[in-house]
């Protein structure tokens, strides 16, 4: 009795785990096609400097509407995409779709704008990723110094060694280089120090409790205070609310990104929004047209 219940367990442990690899498989091998079918788009969200009140550029983030599943949250296929490889061909897609789309912008007046473009970590350490840069920039006429590439904290504490040598390579291009999350990994003063990177991105999960937890409030504004003294550009990311917003703009925070200034939007719409913008100077933040 309690060997074939246990055999029963068993079987249906392992039809559970097969049926959760099939399905693992089926994304990872539908990644393949996604690019060729146009299931992939890229969404901009802007980035507002503090002391000008001005956009000054705008993060891609990727989205994928899956013809079978629908839309399939970015947490879950980037994973999937590294485990297969695939992000190495879909980072250099994202890459050239964000600079053509910059490219297309700075035609319509918008200048001066940049564009931030997150990175893998299997882009940074094995892919030529550098020469990558280096062709999209040259193919789409994008100066260096209005690209930024984002690498997540957890990701640059990982790999610490390996790390700080390989952006070094992205800075002698001269793109610019941010900590994404910052905040969650537990950075030193000292190893930050040692990278070549240029800004810093406070992760949302701090900004978040901002007005509720006063470790959060202490922790942000003492990131800006050590991010400046080091020469480092600081950005908030998931900025919601005026009380949140005002609180960084007293600490001296440099530029605020979230859904009080703007929610991501598609590459038209974005647009729209910072022409108007630039012209309306009235039009309050987070009541945006
Ligand atoms: P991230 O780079 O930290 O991007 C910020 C995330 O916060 C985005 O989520 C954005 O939609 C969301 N967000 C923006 N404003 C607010 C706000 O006010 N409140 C809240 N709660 N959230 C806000 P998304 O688009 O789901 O992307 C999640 C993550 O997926 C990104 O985090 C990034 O790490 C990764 N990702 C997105 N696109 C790419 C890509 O092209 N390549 C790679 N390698 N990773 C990407
Ligand atoms: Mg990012
Ligand atoms: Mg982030
Ligand atoms: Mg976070």
């Amino acid at each position: 009795q309690a060997k074939a219940a246990g055999r029963r367990t068993f079987i249906r442990y392992d039809d559970a785990m097969d049926v959760s690899i099939r399905q693992r498989a089926t994304t990872a091998g539908a990644l393949r096609k996604v690019i060729d079918r146009g299931e992939l788009h890229l969404v901009y969200q802007p980035r507002l400097a503090l002391a000008t009140s001005r956009i000054t550029g705008v993060e891609a983030l990727l989205r994928w509407t899956s013809l079978e599943h629908g839309e399939i949250p970015p947490s879950v296929f980037i994973p999937l995409a590294e485990e297969s490889g695939l992000i190495l061909e879909i980072g250099e897609w994202v890459l050239r779709e964000a600079c053509l789309t910059l490219q297309r912008w700075r035609q319509h007046g918008l200048a001066d704008l940049s564009i931030a473009v997150n990175m893998s970590v299997l882009q940074l350490l094995r892919g030529n990723f550098p020469d990558v840069v280096r062709r999209v920039l040259a193919d789409t006429g994008i100066p260096p110094s209005a690209l930024e590439l984002e690498l997540t904290e957890s990701v640059l504490m990982a790999n610490a060694v390996q790390t700080a040598n390989k952006l070094q390579a992205f800075r002698e291009i001269g793109v610019s280089l941010a900590i994404d999350d910052f905040g969650t990994g537990y950075s030193s003063l000292a190893y930050l120090k040692r990278l070549p990177i240029t800004t810093i991105k406070i992760d949302k999960e701090f900004i978040g409790d901002l007005s509720r937890d006063p470790d959060d409030a202490a922790i942000t504004s003492t990131v800006i205070t050590m991010a400046h003294s080091l020469g480092l550009n600081v950005v908030a990311e998931g900025v919601e609310t005026e009380a949140q917003f005002d609180f960084l703009r007293a600490k001296g925070c440099d530029e605020v990104q979230g859904f009080w200034v703007s929610a991501p939007r598609d590459a038209h719409e974005c647009m729209s929004f910072i022409q108007h913008w630039g012209r309306a100077r009235t039009v309050a933040v987070g009541a945006p047209p």
